[in-house]
């Protein structure tokens, strides 16, 4: 389970949280929505203490241990993956050799390589990716829907518990969805992770079908309900107060 107390964050004296509070029970699917600039990509990048973002106050705590000021790479290791709303792409260090690696640092075994192969095999055609992925840079040349897909790759060679992703419909087209929203369930099937993600795709979250919806306003969680607000806001827009708010779900 993840617990997020009091949690305030500044970049450059501007406030982008204040007083963040989210507690999310493990094997749940939790969707983050709210206006462009609310904070919610601030939220993904600083569970993984994201270098560029300073806490001034609170804490992130996962399954008991504190991981508020922890190395990324020791946040990865616990088990919590991430999939930005821009992945970025890495020249020259294949999907394969980048996943073997982090699979051996991650168990502290050595990889099977038949069986490693065989996996990647298979989750390529799983996600209707080409094989030659495998063995191309880390989203090295990819368009934007094909960046998603490889980092979902990624996630099924890495088996997390915790799932965050950021938008990651942006770049998909409605039969990429589909195949992105029937991947992450087979996964809930297997692995029964805990899923946090950022996404005002109807489709997508009808699909899912989280457990709760969080909006978030200002840097802070300004409503929370069920499947059915998630639904209720995509027709209405954010409501804040007497005044909705709509027309700004474009991603950025
Ligand atoms: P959302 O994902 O909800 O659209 P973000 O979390 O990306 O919003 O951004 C929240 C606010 O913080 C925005 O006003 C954005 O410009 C600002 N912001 C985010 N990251 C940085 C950064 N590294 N430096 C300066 N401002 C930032
Ligand atoms: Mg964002």
């Amino acid at each position: 389970m993840l617990k997020i107390n009091n949690l305030s964050v500044s970049v450059n004296d501007k406030k982008l949280l204040a007083d963040f509070n989210l507690d999310i029970d493990s094997g749940t699917t939790h969707v983050l929505m709210g206006p462009n600039g609310a904070g919610k990509s601030t939220l993904c990048k600083v569970l993984f203490n994201h270098p560029d973002y300073k806490k001034d106050e609170g804490t992130i705590i996962y399954n008991d241990v504190d991981i508020t000021n922890m190395d990324p790479s020791d946040i990865a290791k616990l088990g919590i993956y991430i999939v930005n709303q821009n992945p970025i792409s890495i020249e020259g260090v294949s999907n394969a050799e980048m996943l073997r690696i982090a699979l051996e640092e991650k168990t502290g075994e050595k990889v099977s390589i038949f069986k490693f192969n065989k996996k990647l095999e298979e989750t390529c055609e799983k996600l209707n990716i080409p094989k030659d992925f495998i063995f191309r840079g880390i989203n090295d040349g990819m368009s934007g829907g094909e960046r998603k897909k490889n980092e979902l790759l990624h996630m099924w060679m890495l088996e997390p518990s915790f799932i965050i992703l950021d938008e990651i419909d942006s770049g998909l087209d409605v039969d990429a969805i589909k195949t992105v929203a029937s991947n992450l369930n087979e996964y809930k099937k297997i692995y029964n992770p805990t899923i946090l993600i950022v996404t005002h795709h109807e489709k997508l979250i009808e699909l899912l079908h989280p457990d709760y919806v969080h909006i978030i306003k200002n840097g802070k969680v300004e409503e929370t309900g069920n499947y059915e607000l998630g639904i209720k806001v995509l027709k209405d827009g954010f409501i804040n107060g007497s005044s909705i708010m709509t027309g700004s779900y474009e991603n950025e």
